[in-house]
């Protein structure tokens, strides 16, 4: 395995750095004050990304982006947005379409829009009886002429208030269950029938808020199903080895941020007539961090170099999502810590990463979730 990081990439890197110290960590306290971006900040985020040329770094040239498709280099850069707030980040890298199943009408009216930063959107798979097991859903959509007529309840659907349409999940055919029985839905706020119902007040992600979505026969016309009758689950399992990697490479980045905090934090510190780091404990609590720091990482840049040789990497995308989130919870806990009271205060950002790494054990499937992914594809067995 080469180690080295191409230069392009590299640099894209290091542009990526200078733009979350310059453009996103200034705006940090403000998203966490007002829990909300509001649509002149969006299009400021927008237009400063695309200033500094990082805007849809990850989409593929034909559709106006860097076309940085490649995992391991999106890995290296995600690293550098983990450093800064979700929804900060998430004006950025707002997620993978799936253009490929997206019909023209399809890419013309939603996604084109969204690759250019003029429509935001949101995923609803999640139902209060169905989360890990999202085959569970009871969300249903039956066809009636030229529409599909959703009926169910989703929650916990983070950025909904700020976006224009979603990517919802429903049972097509009951019949099948979920081995072909769910299809995906382009459905826009304001169609008939779908109500966005009351914020979900989470303990972190400020201001990438989560809501209820009730469809109470929301016909949504059957040119916006997504992928095809019965491939919803096919799309969404396609998407969430993406998406873990994704959480994996941002815990990196958040536990990278806390730990350089936590050294400088220790030179400056004296207690007891000696600086902190002159303290074998503390010497130890961030050399144990960042050895677990480097493991983890190993496990996230050998996954994504896997994907890149074209290997299915469903595991290696479990085990980077867990060992990455688990590790970045006890590194930022451990940088709090050697910060004293100041750590656990709000003027500092490691109680939010703190906040923040938290549900990134839950969100993209539970960790336990992943263990049980694990098993299942070394033994076949698990539930
Ligand atoms: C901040 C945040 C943002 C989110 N955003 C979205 C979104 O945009 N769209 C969306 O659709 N959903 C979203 N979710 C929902 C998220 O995907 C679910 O919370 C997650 O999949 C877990 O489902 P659940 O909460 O129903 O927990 P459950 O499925 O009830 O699981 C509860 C717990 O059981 C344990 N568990 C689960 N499976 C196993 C197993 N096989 N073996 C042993 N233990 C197990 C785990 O500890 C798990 O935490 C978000 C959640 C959070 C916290």
């Amino acid at each position: 395995m080469d180690f080295e990081i191409a230069p392009e990439y590299q640099e894209m890197r290091e542009t990526t750095r200078r733009f979350v110290a310059d453009v996103l960590r200034p705006a940090e306290k403000i998203v966490e004050e007002k829990q909300f971006i509001d649509k002149e900040m969006h299009r400021e985020l927008v237009s400063e990304a695309k200033r500094y040329g990082v805007w849809n770094a990850f989409v593929p040239e034909e559709w106006g982006g860097s076309g940085i498709t490649d995992l391991l280099p999106r890995t290296l850069i995600r690293e550098e947005l983990g450093a800064t707030s979700y929804v900060l980040r998430s004006y950025v890298d707002n997620g993978v379409f799936n253009l490929d199943d997206a019909t023209e009408y399809q890419r013309e009216k939603y996604f084109l829009p969204a690759l250019e930063g003029e429509k935001r959107s949101f995923v609803g798979i999640t139902e209060p009886g169905a989360g890990s097991d999202n085959g569970a859903m009871k969300t249903t959509a039956r066809k009636e002429g030229d529409e599909w007529i959703l009926n169910g309840t989703k929650h916990f659907i983070s950025g909904v208030d700020t976006s224009d349409f979603g990517i919802v999940y429903a049972m097509s055919d009951t019949t099948k269950g979920k081995h072909g029985g769910i299809s995906a839905f382009i459905v826009e706020k304001g169609m008939p029938g779908f109500t966005v119902g009351p914020r979900q007040v989470m303990m972190g992600h400020r201001g990438f808020n989560q809501s209820v979505l009730y469809f109470d026969d929301c016909r949504v016309p059957a040119e916006n199903m997504l992928g095809g009758s019965g491939g919803g689950l096919r799309q969404f399992l396609t998407m969430i080895v993406g998406a873990r990697m994704k959480v994996a490479a941002e815990a990196l980045g958040a536990a990278q941020y806390a730990w350089d905090l936590g050294v400088a934090y220790a030179h400056q510190r004296e207690v007891l007539g000696t600086r902190l780091i002159d303290k074998q404990g503390i010497q130890w609590m961030l050399v144990d961090a960042m050895i677990a720091l480097q493991g983890a990482r190993l496990l996230a840049y050998e996954g994504s170099w896997k994907a890149d040789q074209g290997k299915d990497i469903r595991v290696e995308a479990s085990m980077a999502k867990l060992q990455c989130t688990e590790v970045a919870f006890k590194v930022i806990d451990t940088a709090l810590q050697i910060h004293g009271g100041a750590g656990y205060t709000e003027d500092l950002p490691l109680a939010r990463l703190l906040r923040d790494i938290r549900g990134a054990r839950i969100y993209e499937g539970a960790n336990e979730l992943q263990r049980y992914v694990i098993s299942k594809a070394l033994w076949g067995v698990g539930q």
